[in-house]
């Protein structure tokens, strides 16, 4: 856990030949996807979609330096954003759903994706930011190859919703520098009324464990800029529906006291939100003031 020999920590993979083959062996896996918790077994390769409606090549929605995520990501130069389209989760409440569902995006091959990760390096960001990246991860692995052939040398973020395969992520130990998961939901009838996952936070806990296992804390440099470890984001959510003090304490008694906690106050009812008098508001004074209070009691003492 920690710092790696070798920074960014892909490099080392990709010199013992290890990153081709973590490519191919996940590229085998499009043909009957068991990339995430949903385990649809579509035939990917063959036309078939699961839920995330992602095929066999990536699609991508936007790419380009983003100036709106956490300080450590974003420092001077901007983070090396690039949004994926479709999502393995049916958040109801999506503020991207023209992306996530809507499914906005251009087809890339692996040369396209490795060209935009390179042009994003040259402009000077300080990462990759990899956005809703889990249904294309064997096509995120393919580009990547490339990339670090064409002098990739940027750290990857991996961006996500949390609802991930623990085993996955143990796969690809040593790809990755910078996990930056949502944690969104305690209550599993929550999950699956708002999300359509009611395994969400058991998965998000697993994948947590696992994320820190390879990361640990976030570390940066000495300008302030992330280099390794995990960015936590958790989204308060109007009368407490997203668990938040029983969130902070699993964080802080089975992760890390010392977790980036990024607690988010902008939830605001979009897509089918209006639809449900839970979320049809956003929150108010008192509920984000008893999240930060929620986040403290439990010990967190690195949090925004
Ligand atoms: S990545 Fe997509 S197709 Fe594969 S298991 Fe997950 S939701 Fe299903």
């Amino acid at each position: 856990m920690g710092e790696a020999e070798t920074w960014p920590a892909y490099l080392e993979l990709f010199e013992e030949g290890r990153l081709a083959e973590l490519a191919d062996k996940f590229t085998a896996r499009l043909s009957e996807c068991d990339l995430c918790p949903r385990l649809c077994k579509v035939n990917r390769i063959g036309g078939e979609l699961g839920f995330c409606r992602g095929g066999e090549r990536a699609l991508v929605a936007s790419y380009g330096p983003h100036y709106g995520e956490e300080r450590p990501l974003v420092g001077v130069r901007g983070s090396g954003t690039i949004f994926f389209a479709g999502c393995n989760l049916g958040c109801i409440f999506c503020q991207n759903y023209d992306i996530s569902h809507g499914l906005a995006g251009k087809e890339s091959s692996p040369e396209e994706l490795s060209e935009i990760m390179l042009q994003l390096q040259s402009i000077g960001c300080h990462n990759i930011n990899l956005v809703t990246p889990t249904h294309f991860l064997p096509q995120i692995l393919s580009a990547l190859v490339l990339a670090v052939e064409g002098g990739l040398r940027l750290p990857l973020v991996y961006n996500c919703g949390g609802y991930e395969l623990a085993g996955i992520l143990r796969e690809m130990d040593g790809v990755v520098d910078i996990y930056m998961p949502d944690f969104k939901y305690w209550d599993e009838e929550v999950a699956e009324s708002y999300s359509q996952a009611p395994d969400y936070p058991r998965r998000a806990r697993d994948a947590l464990r696992e994320m820190h296992r390879q990361v640990g804390d976030l570390q940066v440099d000495d300008g302030g800029i992330a280099r390794r470890g995990i960015i936590l984001r958790h989204l308060v959510m109007p009368e407490g529906i997203a668990g938040t003090a029983e969130v902070a304490e699993f964080v802080a008694e089975e992760i890390s006291k010392g977790t980036y906690f990024n607690l988010m106050d902008q939830y605001y009812p979009t897509y089918k939100a209006s639809q449900y008098s839970q979320l049809s508001r956003r929150i108010n004074r008192d509920e984000w003031n008893e999240a930060l209070q929620e986040a403290r009691r439990a010990g967190l003492r690195r949090f925004d």
